[in-house]
């Protein structure tokens, strides 16, 4: 009996040795590692990658990296032909100087100043851009039929200068006004982005079109919006596409008001009348715009990289989960002497998070649907890379389940909520909650919608396509921290943005807490790991401005 015990009790220290081997390897693959999406970071933040820019010996390495890396994990390549990646051409253009830019009313030349009145640029591959047009003054610039909006009527922009208003009709306007709540309200909708404007005024055929500068409808100053006067950058575009306008930028508010001014109308007056259904664009009588500039182009290559798990069901129907693996390379030394901008936060972090929810994955039970991990190159040249993809995707946009973003995470500490940007956009928000309140958090919205974080990431481009999206970015507010609550949420935000945002401080860190980052992306996981087994396909809401898009490919989706 005893020695019989003494085996029983042997056998069950074996098993319960086994039992513990088991639980201490499913634990590692069952939770977002800290330590791993910090060392990720270190590697990709060190000087080894020059900041990361596309088309730089750094930003090479970064693609081998991640190569390397996917490749490990063991997924799939996930990119074109069988490979990593998907090749982006894009174009780099600088209007030269001095340039030749002014409006002439009545005859009278009002000579504009890049940087300081204007901020012009190209995104066409030409060597001069000669204008010599009429003006016409567009307002909001919004053709919204969903909302029963319409800006143009009968206006032909065809080899003209379209002027706009920034922001959406209804930004400014007060309660009882008749355009209230029909763009959200404070909230920006995508007709009040510039590169809403910029695209309807190049489906019109205009060949110039400008945007009027003013610091709260922009949701940033006039510092940032000239901060780069001339420059700028694009995908390669192929014949099929509408050609962009040849001349695209802003107008400082002071200049607008003064030709305004100049030709007898008044600029308030007319942002009123924007403000009204009726509106209709028209042509201001006695005013031309005029430029004579001459443009250098470089064409230059990157890659986005893109990894498969494929679905063992239905392998095509396709999850998406994304970050951007660029920053913004080598710029003037800061006070420490140090040049690279290392985007350690933004978006080396995210990147990390997509390959630990890779990792995570794969180690667990099979998707009935795949999951691609994207890897988008160029986001701060103008979200280039994951622009491209959306034009030329690897897997069909209509069959793409949804697209979930990670860019610029919360490195405070675990926190009591999620932040959701874009609300009332799509049924992805809801999966949000659901999966949050299983953490035991909850969902808040974003603290300024106004400022249209929803349309400045890597995921809008996808939105764009129709492709339901949900994206984590901590600077879009506060978030309730265990430690400290909204108030340390808000303090992380002013720190980030006041000191690091895109600046050489935005640098790997031992000190981050990297607990409230693996809190998201355990909610990502979650998602997936739900839509993965679910052949339900989430919809846009009501009212968001994508729904039709979506709905046009509903059939491929029966
Ligand atoms: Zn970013």
């Amino acid at each position: 009996m005893r020695s019989g015990s003494s085996m029983v009790l042997l056998l069950i220290l074996a098993l319960a040795a086994i039992g513990c081997g088991r639980e201490a390897a499913g634990e590692e693959n069952s939770r977002v590692d800290t330590e791993r999406l910090s060392a990720i970071v270190r590697e990709l933040a060190s000087d080894k990658y020059e900041g990361r820019a596309p088309g730089t010996p750094g930003g090479r390495r970064t693609v081998e990296y991640l190569i390397r890396e996917f490749d490990e994990l063991g997924l799939e390549p996930g990119g074109v032909d069988g490979g990593w990646t998907h090749n982006v051409p894009m174009i780099h253009t600088q209007v030269e100087a001095p340039a030749t830019l002014r409006f002439v009313v009545e005859g009278k030349p009002q000579p504009l100043e890049q940087k300081q009145d204007i901020e012009a640029s190209t995104v066409r591959a030409v060597d001069s851009i000669v204008i010599d047009a009429p003006v016409v003054f567009v307002g909001f610039g919004a053709y919204a039929p969903e909302r029963d909006w319409d800006d143009y009527g009968d206006i032909d922009l065809q080899g003209k200068v379209a002027l706009y208003l920034v922001n959406d009709p209804d930004f400014a306007a007060e309660p009882g006004e008749p355009a209230a709540g029909r763009f959200g309200n404070r909230r920006m909708t995508y007709y009040g982005r510039w590169a809403y404007k910029f695209e309807e005024a190049a489906r019109r055929g205009a060949a110039a079109a400008l945007v009027i500068h003013e610091t709260e409808a922009a949701g940033y100053g006039w510092n940032v919006a000239s901060s780069s006067p001339g420059e700028n950058y694009a995908v390669v575009s192929t014949d099929a596409e509408t050609p962009p306008v040849m001349l695209q930028g802003w107008l400082h508010e002071d200049a607008a008001a003064t030709l305004m001014r100049s030709a007898g109308y008044d600029l308030d007056e007319l942002r009123i009348r924007s403000r009204s259904p009726d509106f209709e664009a028209f042509e201001l009588d006695g005013i031309s715009f005029v430029s004579d500039l001459s443009v250098s182009v470089d064409s230059f290559e990157s890659s986005n990289v893109l990894a498969l798990l494929p679905g063992d069901a239905h392998p095509d129907e396709v999850l998406m989960v994304a970050a951007h693996w660029d920053a913004y390379g080598v710029g003037e030394p800061d006070e420490r002497g140090r040049t690279v901008r290392p985007g350690a936060n933004d978006d080396a972090l995210g990147i990390a998070g997509v390959l630990e929810i890779a990792r995570l994955l794969k180690a667990g039970p099979a998707l009935e649907r795949s999951v691609v991990f994207a890897a988008w190159t160029a986001e701060e040249s103008g979200l280039l890379g994951s622009s491209a993809y959306a034009k030329d995707p690897v897997y069909p946009l209509e069959k793409t389940v949804a697209n979930l973003s990670l860019d610029i995470l919360n490195t405070a500490g675990p926190a009591r909520d999620v932040i959701l940007v874009g609300e009332g956009q799509s049924e992805l928000e809801d999966d949000l909650a659901r999966a949050a309140a299983a953490q035991g958090r909850t969902v808040t919205p974003e603290s300024l919608p106004e400022n249209g974080l929803f349309y400045r990431a890597d995921h809008f481009p996808m939105a764009r396509g129709g492709v339901p999206v949900l994206l984590i970015m901590q600077i879009a507010g506060g978030a309730d921290l265990v430690d400290g609550g909204r108030e340390a949420g808000e303090q992380w935000i002013e720190d980030y943005i006041g000191n690091c945002y895109h600046q050489t401080c935005d640098a790997w860190d031992p000190d981050w807490d990297l607990r409230g980052a693996a809190q998201d992306m355990e909610l990502f996981r979650a998602i997936l790991e739900d839509l993965g087994n679910s052949r339900r396909w989430p919809q846009w809401k009501a009212g968001s401005e994508f729904k039709a898009i979506r709905e046009q490919s509903a059939g491929a989706r029966r």
